[in-house]
């Protein structure tokens, strides 16, 4: 799970780091009010969207030559005219893709006098099992390309959670980003926090760019980005209190209401399937032959008829769709059941799309039986390799 910019700096000063100050904006009056909280004389109206490269975006609504979602504003007027250029427009940066998206929120901050920016990263590596610090000297680029062009100015460090951050870490992220005295003791405290703030909030990756270093002398996180993991949010509910739906795609936050697990991909084939192992299969096998999965969704060990209809109803919205493809291991609920379940749903919603299940397991003659008598057009598969191939033949013929 994601939050905004502004989230993620509260809870950073929760453990202690420096941060500009700032209060978020849902409107033009409420930047201006937080505008005059704030000292001045330079203030920062930062586009909230859980996307990166605001700065260099651009708003469908404005100008080509208009500023992008991060401006410095020099007066209240400014910052005034700034929330309303950017409030309820759509920005488009690297990673919105080119549908952008709407700014609703903003964050007005104090404005910073930079001398330089660095580049300090954590994430989960999932190789080693531990956590990897990433520090470059070249911050406020996009990493991607500093890791493309010049590679020998990323450092990676990692760390082994069981034995936790040591003050060596420290002293090899300060090095690493080439800084000496009190500033090399001010990064070796922050690396320290950051890395205490990274695992008791079950980040999965917590990024700071640009960290900088202020004219006087100071390291502050001007920008910062951080992901959470999802399985471990019951353990922070002010955290989960931070979700924006309105970032999230309105399919995957349908499917999260019932309970589905459910991310939406590129191709035209809708899977349903019980386990992520065996969704993990699935989409392999319809990889294999030549077809693209339009989505992951398992829905889990328990699948019953109102999570089977739901989970129908999310596959189906999705335009893509052109066929479906039921993989379900009648384990602890039996297939029987199962096929009550699908056929009833397939009613329910009046499937347009071919659909072809396989089941296997408990009652699989049952449940296959309930299948044939249904009266729907619903193809029966015998393994994984024979639904995969029915479920691609099968759209190429209604294509
Ligand atoms: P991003 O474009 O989404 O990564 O947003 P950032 O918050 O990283 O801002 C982009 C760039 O704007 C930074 O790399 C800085 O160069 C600049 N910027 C942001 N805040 C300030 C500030 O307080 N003072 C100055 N001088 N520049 C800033
Ligand atoms: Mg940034």
């Amino acid at each position: 799970m994601n939050v905004h910019e502004y989230q993620a700096k509260e809870l950073l000063k929760e453990h202690g780091i420096a941060v500009p100050d700032g209060h978020a904006a849902l409107t033009v009056e409420e930047a201006v009010a937080a505008a005059k909280k704030l000292p001045g004389p330079l203030y920062v109206v930062k586009a909230q969207i859980h996307a990166g490269g605001r700065g260099k975006g651009k708003f469908k609504e404005l100008p080509e030559d208009a500023k992008g979602g991060v401006r410095l504003a020099k007066s209240i007027e400014a910052v005034e005219a700034d929330a309303k250029d950017m409030l309820g427009n759509t920005l488009v940066t690297i990673q919105t893709g080119e549908e952008g998206k709407q700014v609703n929120r903003l964050y007005v901050t104090d404005g910073v006098d930079i001398e330089s920016e660095y580049y300090l990263a954590m994430l989960v590596d999932r190789a080693s099992g531990e956590v990897a610090m990433v520090a470059s000297t070249e911050g406020g680029m996009d990493i991607e390309d500093v890791a493309h062009n010049t590679p020998e100015k990323i450092t990676t460090i990692t760390i082994d959670p069981a034995q936790g951050f040591m003050p060596h870490h420290g002293r090899s992220v300060a090095f690493a980003l080439g800084l000496s005295g009190a500033l090399n003791k001010a990064c070796q405290k922050l690396a320290k926090q950051l890395y205490s703030a990274f695992t008791s909030l079950d980040c999965e990756m917590l990024e700071i760019n640009p960290l900088v270093e202020t004219k006087d002398e100071q390291l502050l996180v001007l920008d910062t980005k951080m992901s959470f993991d999802g399985n471990a949010l019951y353990r922070h509910p002010a955290i989960e209190e931070m979700r924006d739906e309105t970032e999230e795609d309105p399919a995957e936050v349908e499917a999260s209401e019932y309970d589905l697990a459910y991310i939406k991909l590129d191709g035209n084939i809708g899977c349903m399937v019980n386990g992520a192992g065996l969704a993990m299969a699935t989409m392999d096998i319809i990889k294999l032959n030549g077809a693209f999965p339009a989505n992951f969704l398992d829905v889990g060990g328990g699948a019953t008829k109102e999570k089977v209809t739901a989970a129908f109803k999310i596959i189906l919205k999705d335009p893509a769709v052109e066929g479906i493809l039921v993989n379900i291991f009648g384990g602890i609920m039996k297939c029987d059941i199962i096929a009550d379940g699908i056929v009833a749903a397939a009613k329910e919603v009046n499937l347009s799309v071919p659909l072809v299940v396989r089941l296997e397991g408990t009652n699989v003659a049952k449940g296959k039986e309930i299948l044939n008598n249904s009266g729907l057009p619903i193809v029966s598969a015998d393994d994984l390799g024979d639904a995969a191939k029915k479920i691609v033949a099968e759209v190429k013929q209604a294509a």
